[in-house]
């Protein structure tokens, strides 16, 4: 099936400035795809090479197959919600969403009905003749993406569309995204720093650093498989130990770590005794034990424990210079039971270290 973008190669200077450089990969058609990465990693500048606001400077973008180069923004079966929304203040809710469709020569009946369907569809019926200024922050969100959407664009981009809600709609705006995503089948290409807004909705995710395509994978493979350190890091929290290659078995790899104990990994990539690296372990696969548990563990001291509510965070010193973060459920395990300073064993539940040569 021909993917709905298709990006090779693509490269984009602002003067001296490389924003993007070698940036190639597709998104399919009717796909969640999220854009992620730290501020200035050049998340913004890729949408809008899409949606055609800047040029590329090298590289091809294709939409629906077809070569969008040369194509003005509003000849672009594309779509863009900004971040702060950008809704006519003079006109009501229902003539917000219908503007575009009678710039586009959309009959009155044609309009009053898709409108009528976008107010439903983001359930606003009854605030069809407020203006902006008379709506929450949630509700002008609401109005935005049926302005966006009234057109039926093939894809919709979303820059950080979330950033100026609280915490509690931002959260239920994520469910509602969704589900208009998968009803209208619209392809979205949502744009966002939050890495927990990224692996709650999306089919896939691009994680971006410094103008570079770092990984591309769903939530999952993202979180459990990442492709080096800058994801491992940016995506959640993980330990971070210095390791190299002692034995080679297909991808599961035997290394010693930087205070001399050794484990397995799982490895991104084929790789030869000798290689350097890190080994990266997620808090939440770890666990502290008083005694020698079954499986892979490491020893060390205990430091300090961080009560949160559902879990309770261990730090444990394997040496002077090398520490690791434990988390465990509160109310499952007797880790509380434990104090600073006594030596223990930190346990790595099976199969979750992997190996990343940086
Ligand atoms: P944020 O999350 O902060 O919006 P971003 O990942 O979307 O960041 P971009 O807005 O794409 O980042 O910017 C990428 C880099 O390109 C930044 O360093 C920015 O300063 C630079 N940049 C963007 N637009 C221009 C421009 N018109 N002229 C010069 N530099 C620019």
């Amino acid at each position: 099936m021909t993917p709905a973008i298709s990006l090779s190669q693509v490269r984009k200077d602002f003067g001296k400035f490389i924003a993007l450089s070698d940036v190639t990969f597709d998104i399919s058609d009717n796909e969640f795809f999220t854009l992620l990465g730290p501020s200035g990693c050049g998340k913004t500048t890729l949408l809008r090479l899409i949606a055609g606001f800047e040029d590329t400077s090298a590289g091809t973008i294709h939409l629906y197959g077809e070569e969008i180069e040369n194509l003005p923004p509003d000849k672009r079966p594309v779509n863009t919600v900004f971040q702060n929304y950008a809704l006519f203040p003079h006109m009501n809710v229902a003539q917000n969403i219908g503007f575009a469709l009678k710039m586009l020569g959309w009959s009155t009946d044609e309009i009053t009905s898709r409108v009528d369907e976008m107010i439903d569809m983001v359930r606003l019926g009854e605030f069809a003749h407020r203006k902006p200024s008379q709506l929450s922050g949630g509700q002008q969100q609401r109005v935005a993406l049926a302005r966006a959407m009234a057109p039926r664009p093939k894809v919709l981009l979303l820059d950080e569309p979330l950033s100026a809600l609280d915490l509690k709609l931002r959260q239920q705006m994520r469910g509602e995204l969704k589900t208009l995503q998968r009803e209208t089948g619209i392809t979205f290409i949502f744009v966002t720093h939050d890495q927990e807004e990224a692996l709650s909705m999306s089919d896939r995710i691009a994680v971006m650093s410094a103008g570079k395509l770092q990984q591309i994978g769903s939530p999952n493979e993202i979180y459990e498989f990442p492709a080096n350190r800058f994801v491992a890091d940016f995506i959640g929290e993980t330990n971070l130990i210095d390791a190299s290659v002692t034995q080679v078995s297909g991808r599961r790899v035997t290394c010693k770590l930087a205070d001399g104990e050794t484990i397995t990994a799982l490895a991104h990539q084929d790789l030869q005794i000798g290689a350097a690296g890190i080994v990266s372990v997620r808090p939440e696969s770890l666990s502290v034990t008083p005694t020698a548990p079954m499986g892979q563990s490491l020893t060390g001291t205990l430091g300090d424990a961080v009560y949160l509510g559902t879990d309770t965070q261990f730090t444990v010193h394997l040496d002077q210079s090398l520490e690791l973060k434990v988390r465990m459920q509160n109310g499952v395990t007797d880790g509380a039971k434990l104090t600073a300073g006594d030596p223990v064993f930190v346990s790595i539940a099976d199969g979750a270290a992997r190996f990343l040569v940086d």
